[in-house]
């Protein structure tokens, strides 16, 4: 089992897919602008039976491990679980064999969380995703939509790419079911002063047909158990079991936990978990800042090119500080002629990110005008327009991603303590895009379900990158997509290789 999980598991680069993936034949969703329609909160689903392990034994009730450090729960009188010392918490470890019809905790319903349900459900393990999202699931799979005017903005992730066959296979599925289409839109780079360059032959990107979050949000529709909006706060492991609660609410006990998101919450949500390796890994994770302004316009605005050549639907722009990418939400989401209005995503480079950093649920008003004074400036500047000449938008929005991207990985795509019995799934294990966060959610599932097979009797053969060390990631502010490397980044990974 261990060798199978591990084969999965193999950590790869990321290259662009040669196999050709067929094109968005199906119409689109309806309910287009009416934003996520996903219900709030669904019940967890009655256990249904699994394939049994001749293996195991027992179930975990009654377990009595000791404890050298007792702790007060709210479940119970104290913490079942042993507790072994080591780096600054006590490690929590189950010993009892794995029931037989486990479920799985998963903390965050983004691109991996979600995957990941996904794929513990096609291997017949039952898994509850919770997730914060107010508006939807999805994370930084973000869209928002503004009614009445009927504006839409992808406010994260813009397009993916594609270089996996996993991932291909998964995102074939979704073109079959028109959630996804390609974008066709010309995309390249803008330098200051309104230089254009096409990309030379990009491979396809992909887009969610109406936006990031409903395609989010269609694939929750398909799990029996998603939670939202749901903040886990606690992590306690009790008889065997985790348990997970949200400011005192329990949320139900569970055979293993997958934390599904990165940055300040996990920290804190690990820190005092009793899981001191995963959280550990999750410290040494760096991520950038990155501020996104969304404006809409009643006129198109001046975008260079050559002549004959279509405007650019995508930029990564060069050469200035305030601005590293600049999209046209409304044709990409081919909405332009609905409502004649032009809405467009403005990426800062992470450097401006980091440099006007300020706390993201507070955003002080002073910085706000600032950072959009700045980021308008970056744009006149990209597009080459004369001072002051940049037409004013009839609707802005700012936010900071505080969390943005990742800046560093361990390479490996996935995190699994057995002793623990809880995992890590995200982007930021093989890189940062939608495509890792994906093949992270599945590769975590997979070796989940293997464990499970298992029966447990053998956990240290299922340890997985508890210890690996982390690598700076190069690519654009918004993510890697191979094939979309600007000439310096490919020189970079040439150099890599080389050296490797
Ligand atoms: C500005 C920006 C632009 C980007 N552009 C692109 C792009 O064009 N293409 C691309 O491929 N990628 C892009 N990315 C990256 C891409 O969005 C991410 O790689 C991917 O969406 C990460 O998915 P994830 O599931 O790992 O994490 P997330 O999407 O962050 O999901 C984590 C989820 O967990 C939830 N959560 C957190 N704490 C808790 C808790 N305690 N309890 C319950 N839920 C919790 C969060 O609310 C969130 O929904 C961009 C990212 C940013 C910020």
């Amino acid at each position: 089992m261990a060798a199978s999980s591990l084969f999965i598991c193999t950590p790869f680069l990321l290259r662009p897919l040669s196999l050709k993936l067929r094109p968005a034949i199906k119409p689109a969703l309806s309910s287009a602008s009416s934003g996520p329609s996903t219900p709030a909160l669904c019940g967890i689903s009655q256990p249904k039976p699994i394939k049994k392990n001749p293996h195991r034994s027992g179930s975990m009730d009654g377990q009595r491990p000791s404890s050298r450090n007792r702790k007060k729960s709210s479940y119970g009188t104290s913490r079942r679980s042993i507790l072994k010392k080591s780096f600054s918490q006590e490690q929590v470890a189950f010993t009892a064999p794995v029931p037989d019809d486990p479920i799985v905790a998963i903390i965050g319903g983004g691109m991996a969380g979600l995957i990941c349900a996904q794929s513990l459900e096609k291997r017949g393990v039952r898994s509850a995703v919770f997730d914060t999202g107010m508006h939807g699931f999805g994370g930084r799979m973000g869209t928002r939509i503004i009614e009445p005017q009927g504006l839409v903005f992808d406010h994260a992730a813009q397009f993916f790419s594609v270089s996996d066959p996993r991932f291909a296979e998964l995102v074939n599925g979704w073109l079959d079911t028109g959630l996804v289409r390609e974008w066709p839109g010309l995309i390249g780079e803008l330098e200051a002063g309104g230089h254009f360059t096409p990309l030379p032959s990009p491979p396809p990107r992909y887009i969610g047909v109406h936006g990031m979050r409903p395609l989010a949000d269609s694939l929750a529709q398909t799990l029996p158990n998603v939670v939202r909006p749901c903040w886990i706060s606690k992590l306690e492991p009790f008889n065997g079991r985790w348990h997970l609660s949200e400011n005192g609410k329990n949320r139900g006990g569970f055979d293993a936990i997958v934390i599904a998101h990165n940055g300040k919450c996990a920290n804190r949500l690990l820190a005092s978990s009793g899981l001191p390796l995963i959280a550990r890994q999750m410290k040494r994770l760096e991520l950038s800042s990155i501020w996104a302004l969304l404006a809409a316009f009643d006129d198109p605005l001046p975008i260079p090119g050559s002549r004959g050549a279509p405007p650019f639907e995508g930029a990564f722009v060069k050469g200035v500080d305030s601005l590293s990418w600049m999209a046209n939400n409304s044709a990409k989401l081919s909405r332009s002629e609905s409502n004649g209005t032009h809405c467009w995503t403005f990426f800062s480079t992470s450097a401006y990110g980091k440099r006007n950093k300020v706390p993201q649920e507070n955003i002080p008003t002073v910085t706000a005008e600032k950072v959009k004074a700045d980021m308008l400036g970056g744009v006149q500047s990209a597009l080459g327009l004369p001072e002051g000449s940049l037409q004013k938008p009839f609707y802005i929005r700012l936010q900071l991603w505080g969390a943005a991207l990742p800046m560093n990985s361990p390479n490996v795509p996935c995190i699994f303590d057995p002793r623990g019995r809880a995992g890590i799934c995200g982007d930021w294990l093989l890189g940062s895009s939608m495509e890792s966060a994906a093949l992270s959610g599945m590769a975590l599932a997979n070796h989940i379900a293997d464990y499970f097979q298992s029966g447990g009797a053998q956990p240290d053969e299922f340890a997985i990158g508890l210890h690996n060390d982390f690598q700076p990631l190069s690519g654009h502010d918004i993510g890697q997509f191979p094939g979309l490397e600007s000439e310096k980044q490919t020189e970079d990974i040439r150099d890599r290789e080389l050296v490797t």
